[in-house]
């Protein structure tokens, strides 16, 4: 047992000698964010710690979630590389009127509105629950809600619940009352995140599942509303994985061992953690679910179009996850794109927390959108994050669904406040 936790820190302060080249390849491939994938000098000294308590301890005891990773500033090597849209691009591009579905904006920044405002730019800010304060959730809430009040109809809201106090009387009933009082005011989705499959436990030490029948009447209800599920369930392969330099998520679970899966006792399979989604799917045929981050099948295309031939309620983001399409045989990626072309939704998991410099990481976000926008609409022959990869140059009848009509169609109402 010590052994082999002795060889685990040994392998894992071996390979992150390579953590910042890693991270260079990747926008950061898991979390709730696109920059917090890197092991920065100053952070060593935490992560030293949290992986030697890691291993000592096995990860055991998860009641306590860490701290919400929103803290981590974000960092150079993260950067997308090539320059902002030019004047032909970004004429293209806000012609599209795009709707990026995945982003999570917790101040109103006027470097971020003049941005919304120069790319004709409408957002999905989406809430989460990162840790069981609901004191944390509600700030963030209030923090969102004045974003989208600002944003002179760039943002819609996607609202969440704290799924820590599922065992509190009443738990589905108050949740439910929550949302549609946000509802009422124009939020049109709801999103459940990893930590339902990776997270909470009950009294018995067993982790809830995403179709656990406590949240049954929360789903009905959304669904009732019209409204759209975003399920974040589960995450890369590699988090239960040995590490991997490689992958493009390796800088991330590095930096948040506590999202690391990989040899951790009691942790539900990905395998059980998604066949419990494909449940809530069958289960609920009238709910629109929009499967986060590829619906976390992000290696495996086949695996996606089986989900999407088999739910008519299901589609995909592609949050934080072109990395993996950009890792195919581009012939490969353009003939998946054509097939499910009205299945997938552009999304990027653009992050601006409430304590971040919006001077400093807004035009940082501004170059991931026209990288991306190069690597769907171009040809160009270009740097994806690190990789050289030519351009898919998707015509402009796909483009238009992956930038807005899909949008539109898996979030009714996201583009009432959109300019024409
Ligand atoms: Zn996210």
């Amino acid at each position: 047992m010590l052994t082999s936790a002795i060889l685990r820190v040994t392998l894992l302060l071996i390979l992150r000698g390579n953590a910042k080249s890693a991270a260079r390849f990747t926008k950061n491939a898991n979390s709730e964010k696109s920059t917090r994938g890197v092991v920065s000098v100053t952070r060593r000294p935490f992560l030293l710690t949290a992986v030697l308590l890691c291993a000592v301890i096995g990860c055991r005891d998860h009641r306590q979630p860490q701290q919400a990773s929103s803290a981590t500033p974000p960092s150079q090597s993260d950067e997308p590389t090539g320059a902002s849209f030019t004047d032909a691009e970004l004429a293209q591009f806000k012609a599209l009127r795009p709707i990026d579905t995945h982003t999570h904006i917790y101040q109103s920044a006027p470097q971020m509105l003049a941005m919304l405002d120069r790319l004709n730019l409408h957002i999905l800010d989406i809430l989460v629950t990162e840790t069981p304060d609901q004191k944390a959730l509600d700030t963030e809430r209030s923090d969102a809600w004045a974003f989208v009040a600002a944003s002179n109809g760039h943002a819609s809201l996607c609202d969440t619940f704290n799924p820590f106090v599922y065992n509190e009387p009443g738990f589905a009933r108050k949740v439910s009352a929550d949302l549609n009082n946000g509802f009422d005011r124009g939020a049109i989705a709801v999103k459940i995140w990893k930590n339902i499959g990776e997270q909470v436990k009950d009294s018995k030490g067993r982790y809830l599942l995403p179709d656990d029948p406590v949240f049954e009447p929360i789903y009905q209800d959304i669904a009732a509303h019209h409204k759209t599920l975003i399920a974040h369930v589960a995450d890369p392969d590699s988090i239960w994985e040995a590490p991997n330099p490689q992958s493009p998520d390796y800088s991330y679970y590095m930096e948040h061992p506590e999202w690391y899966m990989y040899n951790k006792p009691g942790i539900p399979s990905k395998a059980t953690i998604l066949l419990a989604r494909d449940r809530l799917l069958e289960k609920n045929p009238k709910l629109r679910v929009v499967g986060a981050h590829l619906g976390s099948m992000e290696r495996n295309l086949d695996q996606i179009g089986q989900h999407l031939d088999r739910y008519p309620n299901f589609a995909v983001d592609l949050a934080a996850r072109m990395p993996y399409f950009v890792m195919q045989p581009r012939d490969t990626m353009i003939a998946f794109i054509t097939k499910y072309q009205d299945r997938i939704i552009y999304a990027t998991d653009d992050e601006l927390p409430a304590n971040a410099d919006a001077a400093k990481e807004v035009p940082h976000l501004e170059r991931g959108y026209a990288v991306d926008w190069r690597y769907l609409a171009t040809t160009d022959n270009i740097e994806y994050r690190g990789k050289q990869v030519q351009g898919l140059g998707l015509p402009l009848p796909i483009l238009r669904k992956l930038y807005h009509d899909n949008a539109v169609q898996w979030f009714p109402g996201i583009d009432a406040g959109q300019q024409q």
